[in-house]
């Protein structure tokens, strides 16, 4: 029970201090009670709380608007409020959706999404889920899309040397796309870091190939960002490191720095003046929330930003981005890690039975949540997904909190495994 926060630990109603090594929900970025975020919401306050944006604007949504196109990938110039990453997804959804309509191709209804994906848990956002243990109860209920396969080396099934592929899993997009493209609206993908999969991470080159595909056969490229933005893989977005400029990109848990619930989905101009006309032409894009655009949500985004600039947050990332690197590398030999992943600030260690077949445990043996519960017994709150134990300190974690972070982990895995 979590009664308080200082920096980058949590406190509890017992006065015990922890390490929050999953950013609380891998939403917290300059820690917590950050002066300069709890002074901006505060400051609002004084102002108003909340206003519709049915109708109105409020100034720190306005003024929040305009920075993220700035910050965002080019071409990405208008923004669309939410309140949470499932709804920033849903949002995109609905909105790739309506655009073929209105461009006179009804027909471009399908989605293609990858197998392990994880967008949401709203009923569009999981239809294009790809988690079984997630997802499977609520088939009946939802869409199906075409699922294409997860860009992870690892767990690959379709190349007997990834590492010489030529990206074949690309290649199974290309070739749906050749078939399906004049029924496809859309393709959602999570940049680079597949996150609730257990941290899969995409070869180098996938993402700018999956947009040049998907230019080429005139289908909308969906970016989910809801978890690597905001400087989680080391630069602002995602992607940025392949140079990739999306049609739409759904943003949400650190863009208030970890304080409020608040989203946006971001497009381009074309998607939007789709949806110009007259009020008689139907093409309203009915989708909107009561809090969408909270003031009070938006004064603590535009001060999260500010902190970005002020602090040069990314330009400090390397050195920590690094001793994560050296930590894992010494991981990486134990018996029982199969493989470290690591882009940015985001980590995954995932844990087999035996690491040369590559045998997981099974089910019942659990040996993800028995390493984080080791690991709160010596300070360190960290979540498993399966049996990868996923590590995701808050950006301002120093390098020494790092390397302490770290070595709770690999205690608690040498002692439990
Ligand atoms: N998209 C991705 C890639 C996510 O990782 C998540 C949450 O973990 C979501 C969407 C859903 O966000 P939220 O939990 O804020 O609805």
């Amino acid at each position: 029970m979590i009664a308080a926060a200082n920096g980058i630990k949590l406190i509890d109603t017992e006065g015990n201090e922890f390490f929050d090594g999953v950013s609380s929900l891998w939403v917290n970025i300059h820690g917590h009670r950050k002066a300069a975020i709890d002074e901006a919401i505060v400051r609002q306050l004084g102002q108003v709380a909340h206003t519709t944006m049915l109708g109105l604007a409020n100034l720190p949504a306005y003024e929040l608007a305009g920075q993220l196109v700035g910050i965002t990938p080019a071409g990405l110039n208008r923004v669309f409020y939410s309140d949470d990453g499932s709804t920033a997804v849903e949002v995109a959804l609905k909105m790739a959706f309506q655009y073929w309509r209105h461009q006179g191709k009804p027909d471009k209804q399908k989605f293609i999404s990858l197998e392990q994906a994880y967008h949401g848990d709203t009923v569009g956002t999981v239809s294009v889920g790809g988690i079984d243990l997630f997802h499977r109860v609520f088939k009946p209920l939802l869409f199906t899309p075409v699922h294409i396969p997860a860009p992870s080396c690892y767990h690959c099934r379709l190349a007997a040397d990834p590492a010489e592929c030529g990206l074949k899993c690309a290649a199974v997009l290309e070739q749906v796309l050749a078939e399906q493209h004049e029924e496809v609206a859309g393709l959602i993908i999570e940049p680079l870091v597949q996150a609730a999969a257990g941290m899969l991470m995409s070869p180098p080159g996938y993402l700018a190939k999956v947009r040049e595909i998907t230019r080429k056969y005139d289908v909308l490229l969906i970016a989910d960002e809801v978890a690597t933005g905001f400087g989680r893989t080391g630069t602002m977005f995602a992607c940025e490191q392949e140079a990739v400029a999306p049609d739409l990109m759904a943003l949400s848990k650190g863009i208030t720095g970890g304080y409020m619930p608040l989203a946006a989905t971001l497009t381009t101009d074309e998607v939007y003046n789709a949806f110009l006309g007259d009020y008689a032409a139907k093409k309203t894009f009915y989708h909107g929330h009561s809090y969408t655009g909270n003031p009070l949500a938006c004064a603590a985004a535009l001060a999260n930003l500010r902190i970005f600039r002020e602090e040069k947050v990314i330009e400090g990332l390397g050195p920590k981005i690094a001793a994560i690197a050296d930590r894992l590398a010494e991981m990486a030999v134990l018996a029982h890690v199969g493989q470290v992943r690591q882009c940015g600030l985001i980590v995954g260690i995932e844990l087999m039975l035996d690491k040369s077949k590559k045998v997981p445990y099974s089910w019942e043996q659990a040996a993800g949540a028995s390493v984080c519960r080791q690991a709160r017994k010596y300070g360190l709150i960290i979540r498993p997904i399966g049996d990868v134990v996923v590590f995701m300190p808050p950006l301002a974690s120093t390098v020494a909190e790092i390397n302490t972070m770290l070595a709770i982990i690999k205690r608690s895995v040498t002692e439990v495994t």
